[in-house]
């Protein structure tokens, strides 16, 4: 994929380097020229570049320092520019070890609720140690390679290393069994690496292999793109503390012009769909109960039709494809630059509550995953210990759904 034409005027400095994924590139647009120069100077001659490697949570994070804080911007780029080689060597990290650290997380978590999870023994245990290097150094200096050579190979070299799990690992699955016995479903996957693993979807997150993928959007790029304060984000904190669901599905559903889920992928349902938020779970009854429990609090899209089965996607897929194919959206406007304009005007405005409910869901998953940390750490901890907690002090919702379903250890 190569840059926007529409970045072309304000990349030409830099349009030899590797351009960002479509989402990047579509923050860039809301990104003056002199910031995105001022973006590319801040590496510029020292690998990894900011203008390769900042996802577009960042990009997104920079349009609202802009927008909010305009004094602060050199501060946040230098930020960036210091921390970028350390975001690059996790992340090669992750993409290494993700599997493993999911699959022992399951086991604990499904053997703690008596399930069987003998299929993570063996399976999905890829590639933990460090990556070797595809040519000794003994090799390699022996081949008397230029300096631009060297540089050339070692940055190829890196490449290879922070995709390799990326390409084993079977993304796709047949949608019919999301919640298939075997498949993975704990969301411990960071955003920067689920960006890169919905690339091979073409964006399209639900066709990976759990549904519970959260779109790699940050609550600051959320902030950023519907034009949020920081008391909006206070009070999406306090909805999740209470686990208050606004647009629960046992009422009507909100009617905010979205998009046919048709619109996502050819031959799902064309007609206009309302949106819900999945309720807040009690103890989970079964094995499928357990794997959907960490969508508590979720917005989602649903058509009206009875007997419709093609009918539903994830507030957040929808947001996440939408970004990436501004089109469907807008199909007159004359670029994407407006485009991306108009979108942030529709999150300010018909979609500023949804965006305020999938806030308060990721505050809400974020205190589910401390506490998957926290049973994976310390298989015996309890629900009262979980809770004692300074996060999760005067947090009853999480009583009444996690930890709950933890009571049993204080049993055993
Ligand atoms: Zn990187
Ligand atoms: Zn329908």
């Amino acid at each position: 994929m190569g840059w926007h034409p529409e970045l072309a005027a304000s990349i030409r400095p830099f349009s030899a380097l590797q351009p960002p994924n479509v989402h990047g590139q579509i923050a860039m647009l809301a990104i003056p020229a002199d910031v995105l120069l001022q973006v590319y100077e801040a590496t510029l001659g020292q690998t990894p570049f900011l203008i390769e490697h900042l996802s577009f949570n960042d990009w997104a994070s920079l349009v609202a320092v802009m927008q909010n804080k305009p004094e602060e911007l050199d501060n946040k780029i230098r930020e960036f520019a210091s921390n970028i080689a350390e975001v690059c060597r996790k992340s090669a990290i992750e993409n290494r070890a993700l599997n493993l650290i999911t699959a022992k997380a399951e086991k604990i978590i499904l053997e703690l609720h008596g399930y069987d999870a003998s299929h993570l023994d063996s399976a999905r245990q890829v590639s933990i140690a460090e990556g070797s290097e595809t040519f000794s150094d003994t090799y390699i200096n022996r081949m008397s390679l230029s300096h631009v050579e060297l540089d050339y190979l070692k940055k190829k070299e890196a490449e290879r290393r922070s995709n390799a799990h990326i390409e084993i690992t079977p993304l796709t699955r047949d949608a019919g069994h999301k919640f298939a016995k075997n498949n993975p479903f704990l969301p411990l996957a960071s955003s920067t690496w689920t960006e890169k693993a919905m690339q091979r979807v073409h964006n399209r997150l639900w066709k990976l292999d759990t549904f519970n993928y959260a779109a790699p959007i940050s609550v600051e790029a959320y902030m950023a793109l519907a034009g949020l304060t920081e008391a909006d984000i206070d009070n999406c904190r306090t909805t999740a503390r209470n686990a208050t669901i606004y647009f629960a599905a046992t009422r009507g559903g909100l009617d905010a012009d979205f998009p046919p889920i048709a619109n996502l992928e050819k031959g799902k349902c064309p007609r206009k769909p309302l949106l819900h938020q999945k309720g807040i779970p009690k103890f989970p009854t079964d094995l499928s109960e357990l794997k959907k429990l960490w969508n508590a609090g979720r917005p989602y899209l649903k058509c009206i039709c009875p007997g419709c089965e093609k009918n539903f996607t994830w507030f957040d897929h929808m947001i996440r494809y939408v970004i990436g194919n501004l089109d469907k959206v807008d199909p007159r406007a004359p670029s994407h630059k407006i485009r991306m304009l108009e979108f942030q005007a529709l999150l300010r405005t018909k979609w500023r509550k949804p965006i305020m409910a999938q806030i308060s869901f990721i505050f809400m998953r974020e205190c589910m995953i401390k506490i998957v940390h926290l049973i994976t750490q310390n298989k015996t901890i309890s629900a009262e210990e979980i809770l004692n907690f300074e996060d999760f002090i005067n947090v009853p919702f999480y009583i009444s759904s996690l930890p709950r379903s933890f009571q049993m250890l204080k049993v055993s």
